[in-house]
């Protein structure tokens, strides 16, 4: 019974406390001169093709929530899972969802967004980004580390659409930030945050801004092919400066995360779990 008490407390604050942060934030739209400032996330997971924990419709409300306003649903060589996300999304309208996919290849990983069909993964780069195309996608360079940079070269690297500039793998070792950084440099393609969702963490928390003439799947490939893209990461700016200087102080907010409460339940949920087994695993005192 010792356990039992606080465990429940704890929960129950938890729980609260949760409801209260997980709400979803209110956004005005948002322009830059005669552009719409959209904030998207080009790389996501889900469940149950890809390694990740929630399903594709499930990913398109949590992208509204996150503020996001397009997503692709990158599943690991195939397109299924982008398909039914970019479906459940027109039927509620919106966010704006491409379907994609993650090609595995040889050496690299390619975004494939806005396509129809699987793109083969035992295709070069170059002839993979011709399939993109062929088929009206943009194609984005997955986290282009040094190991891929010779699978990209040639017309591979002039082909790209965007790459991968701000990725959560750079903030682990500081020379990947450097590989993202240069091969960015090199490439001339679009920049691109995305966050490589596999199912933890805040999917958004790396974010492209999107700079569109139109709110639609085809605004989106636009912005994109025509480098209307924004990146900030960790108080850096990638892309076209003075779109950035446009979209004024907002660019620069945080991703909506849920703050202190959204702590204080996390922590109160893992330690109210924790008396939980203790409540169930002590022994009993034992009454002679
Ligand atoms: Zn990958
Ligand atoms: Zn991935």
């Amino acid at each position: 019974m010792r356990f039992a008490a606080p465990s429940a407390c704890l929960l129950a604050v938890a729980a609260l406390t949760g409801a209260v942060a997980d709400r979803t934030p209110r956004r005005s739209p948002w322009t830059a001169g005669e552009y719409r400032v959209l904030t998207g996330d080009f790389h996501i997971h889900t469940f149950p093709f890809s390694a990740s924990t929630i399903s594709p419709w499930d990913m398109v409300l949590e992208a509204r929530h996150r503020g996001l306003d397009a997503i692709a649903i990158t599943g690991h060589n195939e397109t299924l899972s982008g398909k039914a996300g970019r479906w459940f999304a027109r039927l509620i309208g919106g966010p704006v969802v491409l379907a994609g996919e993650e090609v595995h290849g040889p050496h690299y990983h390619l975004i494939a967004a806005g396509i129809e069909r699987t793109v083969d993964w035992r295709l070069s780069a170059a002839a993979a980004i011709a399939e993109v195309h062929r088929q009206g996608g943009i194609a984005i360079a997955a986290h282009p580390t040094y190991q891929s940079w010779k699978a990209f070269e040639g017309p591979a690297m002039q082909d790209l659409d965007g790459t991968e500039v701000a990725q959560p793998i750079a903030f682990h070792p500081q020379n990947q930030t450097w590989e993202l950084a240069e091969f960015f440099r090199r490439s001339g393609a679009a920049p691109i945050g995305s966050s490589d969702w596999h199912g933890m963490g805040p999917v958004g928390l790396c974010r492209t801004f999107l700079f569109v003439k139109d709110v639609s799947e085809t605004g989106v490939m636009e912005a994109i092919r025509a480098h209307r893209t924004v990146v900030v990461d960790r108080g850096r700016v990638y892309g076209n400066l003075d779109l950035a200087r446009a979209a004024g102080p907002r660019l620069w907010t945080p991703p909506p995360g849920s703050g202190i409460l959204g702590w204080i339940s996390g922590l109160c949920g893992v330690l109210g779990l924790l008396f939980a087994a203790l409540a169930v695993f002590s022994k009993p005192a034992r009454r002679w």
